[in-house]
């Protein structure tokens, strides 16, 4: 391998998450807003062999996580075949998946085989009707199909990733500790961010982490503990089981200082940190026959320009683009 990825503050960059799609059947409050329908052009998709060639310019400079996510990535036709080809590259160490599990039932299997290793799945509700409220029509059941489908096809482990909303679900957070125990998932829990207009006003539900710690802390007895997967999620554990707790909080104690990751959208733009626009566009570089080395030279010069962090509290009118654009 060549010199690592490193920015300028002397973060190593080692994980790209992988936006197949902007499209999404759901409509989470948060996320894409209601009658949204400008999303990106089929022709201006990374085709397969774009998107694997990105990855693997990725993998030689050091990158050894690769997430696919969206939009709902298994909306994107053929999926586990792009993840069968991914899985096989070179110095790539871990390929996961983040999904809403809608369509997990089908594809479980074949995902597994073809070499993902982890999955995490949103579920922001056991409750059915709110989880229609929530996600704009969606059906619980299939989520829950999805998910037994996952255990069954021997994924391990399954994360479950909750936006915790205040007046929202926030009752509902003791449930799905109790599921997650019962079903052997991790449970993630994420602050809601200022992402677009969806996100913004989903703001007005915010919930501080730090609270919802002290709450659960006061019913379990918590212990610290450790996760595989590189991500910003300070986890905890809830003793006397195998219940992993983590908490994500880029608004009440963020984690710039960290960050590890950059996202390529499905139209081919690099973006190097989640809450800022600074971007490198891989597409016309990519169609007008650049050359490997050149394609590497860019994406250092990209990531030397990663913004030291987002400033999501300071300027929560900053980024316009909501996080199915991006790859959340
Ligand atoms: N469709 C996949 C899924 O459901 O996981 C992947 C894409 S989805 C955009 C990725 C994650 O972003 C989900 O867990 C979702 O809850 C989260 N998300 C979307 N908008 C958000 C926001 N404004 N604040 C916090 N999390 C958000």
């Amino acid at each position: 391998m060549q010199n690592p990825l490193t920015d300028s503050f002397n973060r190593r960059i080692d994980y790209l998450r992988v936006s197949v799609t902007d499209r999404c059947e759901l409509r989470c409050t948060y996320c894409i807003p209601k009658g949204f329908t400008d999303f990106e052009e089929p022709e201006h998709w990374l085709t397969f062999d774009e998107i694997e060639r990105v990855i693997r310019a990725f993998t030689e400079l050091g990158v050894r996580r690769v997430r696919l996510t969206g939009g709902e990535p298994l909306s994107r036709g053929k999926l586990p075949v792009l993840a069968g080809r991914l899985a096989r590259l070179p110095g790539l160490e871990d390929l996961s998946l983040s999904t809403n599990a809608t369509r997990l039932g089908k594809l479980a299997q074949s995902l597994k085989r073809a070499g993902v290793r982890r999955i995490n799945v949103s579920l922001d509700t056991l409750i059915p009707e709110r989880f229609a409220e929530i996600t704009g029509g969606g059906r619980l059941e299939q989520v829950l199909d999805g998910l037994m489908a996952a255990k069954a096809a021997g994924f391990s482990p399954i994360k479950i990733n909750m936006v915790a909303m205040k007046g929202v679900n926030d009752d509902e957070i003791s449930n799905v500790v109790d599921f997650c125990i019962a079903n052997d998932f991790t449970l993630r829990l994420i602050e809601t961010m200022p992402m677009g207009a969806t996100g913004r006003e989903a703001s007005d539900h915010y919930l501080d982490l730090q609270d919802v710690k002290r709450d659960l802390e006061s019913k379990y007895e918590m212990i610290p503990a450790v996760m595989s997967g590189g991500g910003p999620a300070r986890y905890l554990q809830v003793a006397g089981t195998s219940l992993k707790i983590g908490f994500i909080t880029p608004i009440s104690q963020h984690f710039c200082a960290t960050c590890n990751r950059v996202r390529l959208t499905v139209d081919g733009t690099l973006y190097t940190c989640l809450g800022q626009e600074e971007n490198l566009a891989l597409r016309p570089l990519l169609r007008a026959g650049i050359a490997d080395d050149e394609l590497k030279e860019q994406i250092r010069g990209a990531i030397s320009r990663k913004p030291e962090r987002h400033e999501f509290t300071s300027q929560p009118d900053k980024i316009i683009r909501f996080m199915s654009v991006t790859g959340g």
